[in-house]
């Protein structure tokens, strides 16, 4: 164990505590010295250093007591909690969880669909986490649950703007999250789900349909069931959008996370065959700013292009010619029902696939690389990973792009999104 400085801190937790904390001003690095602790239900190494840093916020929880010491402790938010009857909640979750997958594999049956709803930080990708990971540490039975993120303000499978799915078999890592191997990705391009209902939901089915199809080859994932992560909005067409998913994707289980109003709704309005169930929020939970999210954005797209300190990638830059390429965008402008055209919907103009002329206004978007084949798979087809325009010479009818890829691009049809990123390294 190393020596303590000034700023640093050891802390002695009993049975159930958890260690908060908020990293604000240094780095901190965190070391299990004695007993099992974890967090967000990856279990910590004892006498390995977990460095987080500025930005970062979570907590070192214990189901058995642990000592742990804390560099620059004192720099920053830290402190126990004794009140932590949530995990305990959580904990009873997983168990019956447990159960439905059990009889889901003696039957040869589909396992546990669950989705996590309830507003804006109350720990609904926290719980997800929590869940998987529990999931997969299970002694000798091997589960492969299915993660879903309909979280397209976040994002964590691929970028911002995207929902998608990621079968976990193994637990995250503190430094890098869940392994992000083969995961089915598909482009909404927006950040909230209000900028096109039709196209979002329209993304959810498609998803839905690939997932379906990998379940059934896999009698362990179909075993294993799915986690689903939701967005925090919940109000209005929040809510409409809501219902709909949970239909969609045929959930059978939904926890509401902190808010009675929404389980009431919920409970009202599904069928009587999914199990709507209340739960509290962690005291741990910590409300983001809008400049907080903005910038955990900006983060997760850096990190997509140039990977972890731990795990760094080295992405390429080169030109495209405007004429190797087609840009499309998708959604056009709904005209008024009076110049709607004779069986054509509203939804026809939100879904309707547009070919983009390159222009200066790429600058900075990122454009979505599409498996599909031609204009009319764009819509349905998932993706291949994303590029982000760093230049547009209209003199030499080029844009530049980073990329993960060396030249050329894997495919020809680029989809348009509004997630912008300024490349600085
Ligand atoms: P959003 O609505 O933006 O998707 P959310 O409901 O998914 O938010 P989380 O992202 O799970 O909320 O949690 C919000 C923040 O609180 C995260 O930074 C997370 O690391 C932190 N957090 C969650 N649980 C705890 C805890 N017990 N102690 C300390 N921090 C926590």
């Amino acid at each position: 164990m190393a020596t303590l400085g000034p700023d640093d801190e050891s802390f002695e937790l009993k049975q159930d505590q958890e260690l908060r904390f908020e990293v604000e001003n240094a780095p901190i690095e965190i070391e299990v010295t004695s007993g099992l602790a974890e967090i967000f239900g990856v279990e910590l190494v004892k006498s390995k250093k977990y460095l987080f840093p500025i930005g970062a916020k979570g907590a070192v929880f214990t189901w058995q007591g642990c000592a742990i010491t804390m560099k620059n402790a004192r720099k920053n938010m830290t402190y126990v909690s004794k009140d932590t009857t949530p995990m305990n909640y959580y904990m009873n979750v997983h168990i019956i969880l447990e159960k439905q997958r059990d009889e889901a594999e003696n039957d040869s049956k589909r396992g546990p669909i669950t989705m996590i709803v309830g507003p804006q930080d109350v720990g609904k990708s926290t719980l997800c986490h929590i869940l998987l990971n529990y999931a997969v540490r299970m002694p000798g039975l091997n589960r492969k649950p299915i993660f879903i993120d309909l979280d397209v303000g976040q994002g964590e499978i691929s970028v911002p703007g995207t929902i998608g799915a990621l079968v976990i078999e193994r637990p995250a890592t503190i430094e890098d999250g869940f392994s992000q191997l083969a995961p089915i990705v598909y482009n909404f391009g927006h950040l909230t789900p209000t900028a096109n209902m039709d196209l979002y939901q329209h993304c959810v089915e498609r998803l839905w349909k690939s997932v379906d199809e990998r379940m059934n080859k896999d009698a362990k994932t179909n075993a294993s069931g799915m986690i689903i992560n939701t967005c925090g909005w919940i109000k209005g067409d929040g809510f409409k959008c809501l219902l709909a998913c949970a239909k969609r994707l045929r959930v059978d289980n939904i926890l509401v996370l902190d808010q009675e109003r929404l389980y009431q709704e919920l409970k009202r309005d599904l069928p009587k065959t999914t199990d709507v169930v209340l739960l509290h929020k962690s005291g741990g939970v910590v409300d983001r700013t809008r400049q907080y999210r903005s910038e955990a954005r900006d983060k997760r797209i850096k990190e997509y292009f140039y990977g972890s300190r731990l795990k760094p990638f080295n992405p390429h830059s080169f030109d495209v010619k405007f004429g190797e390429v087609q840009i499309y965008k998708i959604g056009a402008p709904v005209l008024p029902d009076s110049c709607m055209p004779l069986g054509v919907t509203a939804t026809d103009f939100l879904t309707k696939v547009v070919l983009v002329q390159p222009g200066p206004s790429l600058l900075h978007h990122l454009l979505a690389m599409s498996f599909a084949t031609t204009e009319q798979e764009i819509i349905d087809t998932n993706i291949i990973g994303f590029v982000c325009v760093t230049n547009v010479d209209m003199q030499r009818q080029t844009i530049s792009v980073l990329c993960l890829q060396a030249r050329p691009l894997p495919c020809t049809k680029l989809i348009l999104t509004d997630i912008q990123y300024m490349d600085s390294n």
